[in-house]
């Protein structure tokens, strides 16, 4: 019997986490995390409920297979492995990415079974075997998972790219090899199942980009994702070839960077890096700045340059700034603001939208999922990774491939299928929540409605009104305060203007950048309430601030 449960990554972007179980075993395929939607609260990031792994420690066997670096494939990783210890398999960059955040939230290291190195990996009942494909990262891998049951390929993230930089095409033969050998089920990749087309090559981005790095007139500032290794070797490529210097601004980039060069999947002449201190005293012209930011993350690079809170650069009349990444939907508000902000200062921002080959996606659109599925030629079709709508446009195109409906089969998370006699039943749901993780400490807090109503039953709630003028920074009028069942304004009648007065104090503390982003002001104006309230020993009742712009 073979059973998967998926722990994340369905009806939701990120946090993938799949585990295949056969005879007591348990290989947990990716281990990732998501951001939440705004307006949650001070939590940052989400990652998936380990409460099935944790209630079946002590009697099944559990091992970690990571099919590449993303964070929404590895970023829950340390949360795991704070919890049990568990061998991990996966490629060195993977690994070297992981390992990073070990060392920071101080861990014990796990494990580390190289997969790129061996051509079968044996574990438990389970023979595995990888397959290199082309992605936004290097080192990427689709599993072939197989048991006594049948054979269950892992897409996972792929494109197929002919010609990307590095010259490292998908093993084309190996998965030619698993389809002919028999496939039970593929279980593949939704994310841009309702792009026709293929998603394109990373080489198109390379041609494109040459007309801006030759011939930008001030600085040139190329915002990415921070794993995007080809990218940046282009970038590099390119800056070379016209005599221009590079400078990284962003703490992950460097990170990584750092990692991909060790790998030697960056090569540059050493001379064509510049620190990032030497860029104010390059000519115009002369310096490309590669920063991370590129969804608009509010202590990101790109968003303190803009905001001149970077020592090293900020924006000047005559600088442009490329998006070389697509914006995340439910971003677009943060990232407008620093384009905004771009303009205000005198420069000029060139994004997909404006330029559309200035990035490509590193996920497959329809003719590459059809292509991979019919090399597969697998009996069952399970979308994964996407939101409902990709998994059931996934769906559609398996039924234009000619699978029956009953055999394409879409689920959510908390969703077990068993694998029995040659056909799948689904099992009952199993508890699989969000949990969320606090911004400031990186703990979790726990199931956030939950314990908000019950909080909000025994102590009542306060919620700060304040409005902001971000383009004078400062408070517009005096802050409001509304409240229902908490008992302390009741007894004491001054605590009210107590806790005006220091939200009002805010004005002073915070910077006008600081002002401008509702995230931060929400979080200063809910710790002074708090401060306020436990000066006077009174319980914490639930509190909501709301900030406004005008
Ligand atoms: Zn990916
Ligand atoms: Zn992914």
């Amino acid at each position: 019997m073979l059973k998967i449960s998926f722990l994340g990554g369905l009806g939701e972007f990120g946090r993938n986490m799949t585990i295949y179980e056969s005879d007591g075993y348990c290989l947990i395929v990716d281990c990732g995390m998501m951001f939440p939607e705004a307006d949650t609260f001070g939590v940052d990031r989400v990652i998936p409920d380990f409460q099935y792994i944790l209630e079946r420690k002590e009697t099944q066997k559990f091992a970690l297979l990571l099919t590449h670096a993303h964070e929404d494939h590895i970023g829950a990783v340390p949360f795991l492995l704070k919890q049990i210890d568990v061998p991990v398999f996966s490629s060195p960059f993977a690994y070297g990415l992981l390992e990073k955040k070990i060392v920071e939230m101080e861990l014990d290291f796990p494990d580390f079974t190289d997969i790129s190195k061996l051509e079968k990996i044996n574990y438990g009942p389970f023979s595995i075997e990888t397959v290199f494909v082309t992605h936004s990262i290097p080192e990427a891998y689709s599993v072939s998972l197989q048991c006594e049951d049948g054979r269950f390929l892992h897409s996972s993230d792929f494109k197929f790219d002919q010609t990307p930089l590095d010259a490292k095409i998908t093993d084309y033969s190996k998965l030619q090899k698993i389809g002919s050998e028999g496939v039970t089920a593929i279980l593949i990749d939704s994310t841009n199942a309702e792009t026709s087309g293929i998603a394109g090559s990373e080489k198109g981005v390379f041609k494109n980009m040459e007309k801006y790095i030759s011939s930008f007139k001030k600085r040139l500032i190329v915002t990415l994702f921070s794993t995007n290794i080809q990218r940046i070797q282009g970038v590099l490529s390119l800056a070379e070839k016209y005599d221009k210097k590079v400078a990284f601004l962003g703490r992950s980039l460097i990170g990584n960077i750092e990692v991909a060069e060790r790998l030697g999947h960056l090569k540059y002449p050493p001379n064509v890096v510049i620190k990032a201190d030497d860029i104010e005293r390059m000519e115009d012209g002369e310096v490309v700045v590669i920063a991370t930011g590129s969804q608009g993350e509010p202590f990101s690079a790109l968003s303190r340059i803009a905001f001149d809170e970077m020592k090293e650069l900020s924006i000047e009349k005559g600088d442009l700034v490329l998006f070389s990444a697509r914006m995340i939907p439910g971003n677009e508000k943060r990232i407008g603001k620093i384009i905004n902000q771009v303009y205000r200062k005198g420069g000029r921002v060139i994004t997909p939208k404006d330029d559309p080959s200035v990035h490509v996606s590193g996920h497959a659109s329809q003719e590459e999922l059809k292509l991979m599925a019919s090399w597969a030629k697998a009996k069952y079709y399970i979308p994964i990774h996407g939101e409902f709508r990709q998994l059931k446009e996934n769906a559609e195109l398996a039924k234009e491939l000619g699978y029956e409906e009953e055999n394409i089969l879409i689920n959510e998370v908390g969703d077990t299928l068993v694998f029995e006699k040659g056909k799948f039943l689904r099992k009952e749901k199993f508890p699989a929540g969000m949990v969320w993780l606090d911004g400031e400490s990186g703990d979790p807090v726990g199931k956030l409605l939950l314990r908000d109503r019950r909080h909000l039953g025994n102590e009542g709630f306060v919620l700060p009104v304040v409005v902001v003028n971000s383009n004078e920074g400062c408070f517009e009028g005096e802050p409001e305060i509304i409240h229902r069942g908490y008992p302390p304004f009741e007894s004491q009648p001054d605590l009210l203007d107590e806790i005006k007065r220091s939200i009002k104090g805010l004005e002073k503390e915070l910077t006008k950048a600081e002002l401008s982003d509702q995230n931060i002001v929400k979080a200063r104006v809910k710790s002074s309430v708090k401060k306020s309230l436990k000066r006077r020993e009174a319980k914490i009742p639930v509190v909501i601030p709301v900030v406004m712009e005008v």
